[in-house]
């Protein structure tokens, strides 16, 4: 029972459901990464609120490059006000790196120290300059086939990004996979000045 009368919020805030805290740090979160070192030291863990299938807000962590901390922490607080639902947003290493499973599970998720998947080309995720979207709804598509397999994409599915969605990234001067003309609905990345681009090896230690 509430008799007293409350000050209004300009705009109602999102509860967060108390259940699932920020756990990692990014030590934890990089833990067993096979990675150089001055790859490891320009990440950051940034800790986001998201929209869950659940229809309740839940946090998250992304580990992604430092120069992109802030951007990934507006894009998330936008998606999280459009209501855009988001299964899971957990650093890989929860997956023991394994971006198979962590799309199986369409898990959200950031840097992987990890190739262009079905290629030898360095991934934009191994530098942490890269997000994957609820991956299993939103799948890879290369010379046919989808990654994860037998995966669609339907604009109406929950969860599956639409254009207006992607524009929250565009906005930030991020490039979505979706609108190459190989499908990468899942992928969103952005350049980083000086950081190694796509296809460029590092060396490992
Ligand atoms: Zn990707």
């Amino acid at each position: 029972m509430e008799s007293v009368p409350v000050k209004r919020a300009r705009a109602a805030p999102v509860r967060v459901y108390s259940k699932d805290k920020p756990h990692l740090s990014l030590k934890e979160a990089i833990a067993g990464a096979v990675c150089p070192l001055d790859i490891r030291q320009r990440l950051e863990i940034v800790n986001v609120e998201y929209w869950g299938f659940d229809a309740r807000a839940h946090k998250g962590q992304l580990v992604i490059h430092r120069d992109l901390a802030s951007d990934v922490r507006s894009i998330f607080a936008e998606l999280l006000q459009k209501r855009f639902p988001i299964q899971s947003i957990e650093p890989i290493v929860v997956y023991r790196w394994s971006d198979d499973e962590s799309m199986q599970e369409n898990n959200t998720s950031g840097f992987n120290y990890r190739n262009v998947l079905g290629t030898e080309r360095l991934s934009n995720h191994a530098t942490g300059c890269a997000i994957d979207v609820n991956p299993k709804i939103n799948p890879y598509f290369r010379n046919g086939a989808s990654m994860p397999p037998n995966a669609t994409y339907d604009v109406g599915r929950k969860g599956a990004i639409t254009p207006v969605i992607a524009q929250v990234f565009e906005r930030h001067g991020w490039r979505w996979g979706g609108r190459w003309r190989e499908k990468d609905w899942q992928h969103f990345d952005k350049t980083v000045q000086g950081e190694r681009k796509e296809g460029e090896h590092a060396s490992l230690p």
